[in-house]
């Protein structure tokens, strides 16, 4: 019978042949057919690593939630994704080439409550930002663009308000704005940073429905997550963090009372493990 402790082994068994040059090489050198790939990961605001050697690799057309409690460094594994925050050491990949040369195909929505959006600016120009590669540096925008951003507006919803300011709008309006621009994108690969925090029911619906087409298209999307109780339901494949890495795989596989308990040690009383919707064992 096959059970996780034989596939653990059989993966340890997989890693040792794979293992060349002092055990450096466990995993396949990330090629173009990998929209992500971390290793060694290690980033520090101060002396404390945020980050601390995390190796990771995300598969095409997969959705993944990245876990793990308050300052577990979520946001900062995203940021280094993104050549937002520079690394201390380690690599990133993203289908097999650098950020800068991969920037056309990464699509990002950050933390909506690090966007301040004091500034009138209307929705549609919003969603048109996402067209900046596209309209070139004198940023013209034609009816084939205009056409192009209230599609993605549609998409979320938010059709209707394309002419409002986005500070009039509530935050999950924001939020499926935020969503409606990295659309207009058009990305292979999508990350997103705690995408349902703070936003109604409706919302989460429409980003969760517009997540999972990105996904039949073989996109690959890849969110900070803070609900527990959602991530067997909205992802197929889940990391772990608390500054380390914990786990990463497939949800049902990758997610369980014991790596939750390892991520988020006594902050998560087992009464509250017990009540997740966990995969069957
Ligand atoms: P998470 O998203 O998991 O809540 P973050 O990645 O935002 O965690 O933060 C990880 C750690 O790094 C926290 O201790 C946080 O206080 C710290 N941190 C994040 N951003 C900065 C920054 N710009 N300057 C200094 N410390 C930071
Ligand atoms: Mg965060």
């Amino acid at each position: 019978m096959r059970n996780d402790s034989t596939l653990a082994l059989r993966d340890a068994n997989a890693s040792l042949e794979l293992a060349v040059d002092g055990g450096q090489a466990l995993r396949p050198e990330p090629d173009e057919t990998c929209p992500l790939d971390m290793r060694g990961l290690t980033v520090s605001y101060g002396e404390k690593p945020a980050v601390f050697s995390v190796d990771a690799t995300f598969v095409t057309g997969s959705m993944t939630a990245i876990v793990g409690p308050n300052g577990a460094g979520k946001s900062t594994l995203l940021k280094a994704a993104l050549g937002i925050v520079t690394p201390l050491s380690g690599s990133v990949h993203i289908f097999g080439r650098t950020f800068a040369e991969s920037r056309r195909r990464i699509a990002y929505v950050p933390q909506r409550a690090s966007v301040d959006w004091d500034f009138p600016t209307r929705v549609i120009d919003v969603v048109m930002m996402g067209l900046y590669g596209d309209l070139g540096l004198l940023r013209i925008s034609g009816k084939r663009h205009r056409d192009t951003v209230l599609a993605c507006l549609e998409r979320v919803g938010m059709a209707d308000f394309a002419q409002r300011q986005i500070g009039q709008l509530s935050g999950g309006q924001q939020q499926r704005v935020f969503l409606a621009r990295a659309l207009a994108q058009d990305a292979d690969l999508y990350l997103l940073d705690e995408p349902f925090a703070g936003v109604d029911a409706a919302t989460e619906k429409a980003i969760i429905d517009v997540l999972k087409q990105l996904k039949a298209e073989s996109r690959t999307v890849v969110c900070v997550h803070h609900d527990l109780a959602t991530v067997a339901d909205y992802f197929d494949h889940v990391l772990l963090i608390n500054v380390r890495k914990v786990a990463e795989g497939p949800v049902a596989r990758a997610f369980t009372a014991e790596t939750l308990q390892a991520t988020y040690g006594g902050r998560l009383a087992t009464t509250h493990i017990d009540q997740l919707k966990l995969p069957a064992a």
